[in-house]
Order: C-alpha cells, then structure tokens, then sequence
C-alpha cells in the first residue's frame, strides 16, 4: 500500500485556542481513544474530533486517526497538546486512534497512524524508537511509556492494538520501517511531494483551484496515474479523483525521469514530432533528464517534455505517467 496522508483541519484549533507553549522536540505520543462506543460507528472519528473540538480546554490531541484513515488536526502540530500530563511539554505531536471493529478500516487506520507518527518524528528531529530509555529519551512513546514515566493511569494504546493483532514488537517495526509496501505494478508511477524548504505544499482542482484546508506535508509519497499541463503548460500529477499535484512541488521538479516499467529505453521526438533514431540507450529506465517546468505539444505525438534543444520525451515515458506496461 502506497500511503497518502492528507490533513483535514476543518476543526483544527484557531488563534487564541489552546496551549501557546512550544513544546520540547522529545516525544510523538500515541494514544487510542479508548471508547468502545466508537467500534460500530462510521463516523467515530469525526465525533471524537468533534467532541474534542468542543472540549479542548479539558484535553486534546494534535491529531485524531479514524474512518479508514481519516488524519485530522485538532491541536497545532510543534505546541503543547494536553492528553497526557506530565509528558505534554516534551510532546510536539500526540496521535489519538478512534476505534473500530472493522479489519479493513482498522487496515487503513493504523497505516495513516504510523505514517503520521513517522513524519512528525523525522519533522521534529525525533527517534523513530518505540518506548525506548527512561524519562528524557527522545523517541515516539506509548501513553502507557509517559504514565510509567510521568505518572497517570492511562495504558493506551496496547490493548486496542492488540485487539486488532498488533503486538508491541510490531509496532515498533513498523515505525521504525514503515508501511510501504512496493507494489511493482505502481512503483514506476510514484511520486514524492518535497518542498526544499519544507513550507507548505498544495494540490489542485482540474479547474486549477487550490485546495482548502488540506496542506501537503512534504515527503509523503502519491500514485499518479496520469500527466497533465495545467493552463500555463506546467505538468500536472494525477494522484486522486479531481487531485492534481504539480510537478514542481515533487522530488521530479524539472526532472524526467524515464519509467523503469518501460525495462528498456524511450523515445525522443524532435519538435516536429519525428522520431530521433540512433540515441541507442541514452534514455534508458530510470536515467533522469533535466528539463522545465512545461509541457510542449508535440503534434502526432501529444504533451512532451523538452530535454535538449533538439529532443523531447513523450510524457507517457515519466514516472507518474501511469503507464502500467
Ligand atoms: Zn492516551
């Protein structure tokens, strides 16, 4: 599975809301929220976010997981959040876990709650260690590691884990490893967001409207399963049902990079569309060419990007194109 984690901050805390305390780079703490109410409602999470929306000032998390693997922000992510006392200032982010007694939505939950955990974990400098060393020892933690530590009475996450059949070893493998697991149908067609410095990232509307409220964390990892310009001719990720992110905004920035499914090499084209003979390997699986930020319209041909003055790769030869083999 190829992990896509988007935010919903519809009921993320505002200004004025919530602790203003920048907290220690120490600990990315993981909860479950430990009501079995949740376990045969669709819609747990949203109510769990919802009631915790309402009550941020008793408690809450920066981050509630659920409905088949639903992120949502509550507290802002780098500043206190208050779900486990004593731990809360050395804990920039705080994971909660919604239940359900569903395997398949479960499936889907846990991935985005390790995906999660692992990118606010290398966001904040922070080990990708499972309730490893004393008080002090940086790494993700347990609530049950922050009460055995700080003190309080909660356990969670464990036993919901545990229910689903996860023990602690795994989780502790899966964090430190993560879940990707590379399906060499789509490996060719993956594509990485990255800011180089590291502010947010946005995706787009086939219209070419931003989206709302769901910023890009960069690094996270999409399938596209197509490349097309948008109107300034700059090319386009197809990554979801009216989802586009721009090239631009991946580790492919001005990059083809030849689709290894193609096992051999591609085609260049001249400008007018004749293919060039002769280039042997030069375009050989996964050989990468510098190129711009456009498209060119190549006629017989279709959208191309430009790699010399005089040769130009079909866009179906990309990473991303969705080309399949
Ligand atoms: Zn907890």
């Amino acid at each position: 599975m190829i992990f896509m984690l988007q935010i919903n901050k519809n009921y993320a805390l505002g200004d004025g809301e919530g602790d203003m305390r920048i907290a220690q780079n120490l600990y990315v703490v993981l909860h479950e929220s430990g009501n079995q109410n949740d376990v045969y409602d669709n819609q747990a999470v949203v109510h769990e976010v919802q009631y915790m929306r309402n009550h941020y000032n008793s408690a809450y998390s920066t981050f509630f997981v659920g409905g088949g693997g639903q992120v949502f922000q509550i507290g802002e992510p780098g500043y206190v959040a208050w779900a486990c006392l004593g731990g809360n200032p050395y804990s920039p982010v705080q994971i909660e876990l919604a239940r359900t007694a569903d395997a398949g939505i479960f499936k889907k939950d846990y991935a985005a709650y390790i995906e999660l955990a692992r990118t606010y974990a290398q966001k904040y400098g922070i080990p990708l260690t499972l309730d490893a060393g004393g008080a002090g020892t940086a790494g993700i933690k347990s609530h049950q590691w922050i009460t055995n530590n700080y003190g309080g009475d909660h356990v969670d996450p464990y036993a919901y884990l545990a229910s689903h059949g996860i023990t602690k070893q795994q989780l502790a493998y899966d964090l430190m490893h993560g879940l990707t697991v590379v399906d060499p149908i789509t490996i060719c067609n993956v594509v990485q967001a990255y800011s180089p410095n590291g502010g947010a990232l946005t995706m787009y509307h086939a219209n070419g409207q931003a989206f709302d409220n769901t910023p890009l964390i960069s690094q996270t990892k999409w399938v596209s399963n197509g490349i097309v310009p948008d109107k300034f001719g700059r090319p386009m990720f197809l990554v979801g049902k009216d989802s586009y992110l721009p090239q631009r905004s991946t580790t492919l920035n001005q990059i083809v990079e030849i689709n290894q499914k193609y096992g051999k090499c591609a085609t260049a084209v001249t400008a007018n569309g004749k293919v060039i003979s002769g280039l042997g390997n030069k375009f050989k699986a996964q050989s990468r060419w510098k190129t711009a930020d456009k498209l060119f319209n190549i006629k017989d041909v279709g959208w191309c990007y430009q790699v010399s003055n005089i040769e130009f790769i079909p866009i179906k030869y990309q990473v991303g194109s969705g080309f399949k083999g």
